[in-house]
């Protein structure tokens, strides 16, 4: 049996959306992201809605767990 681990460097779009991928088409595969960031995925352009009033958790894309 082949355990693959795989090393996601960074939370942004391009590894959530790797992470997303890898996990929807492999169950068991272990997956770790290591980030800089220090909060949980939000959309760039959604940024305009905190001006607008949203609070920060409300313009999160995914749970953060
Ligand atoms: C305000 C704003 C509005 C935008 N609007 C649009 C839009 O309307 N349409 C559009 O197409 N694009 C838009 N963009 C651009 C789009 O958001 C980016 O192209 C996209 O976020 C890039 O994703 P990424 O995952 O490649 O990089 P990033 O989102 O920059 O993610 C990089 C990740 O790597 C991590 N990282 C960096 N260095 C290290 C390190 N040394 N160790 C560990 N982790 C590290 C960071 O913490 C982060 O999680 C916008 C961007 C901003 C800022």
């Amino acid at each position: 049996m082949i355990f693959l681990h795989v090393v996601i460097i960074g939370s942004g779009h391009a590894g959530i959306t790797a992470a997303i991928t890898l996990r929807q088409n492999a169950e068991d595969i272990k997956i770790s992201m290591i980030t800089e960031d220090t909060y949980p995925h939000y959309p760039r352009p959604s940024i305009y809605k905190i001006i607008l009033g949203k609070k920060p958790e409300e313009i999160l894309r995914f749970p953060e767990e």
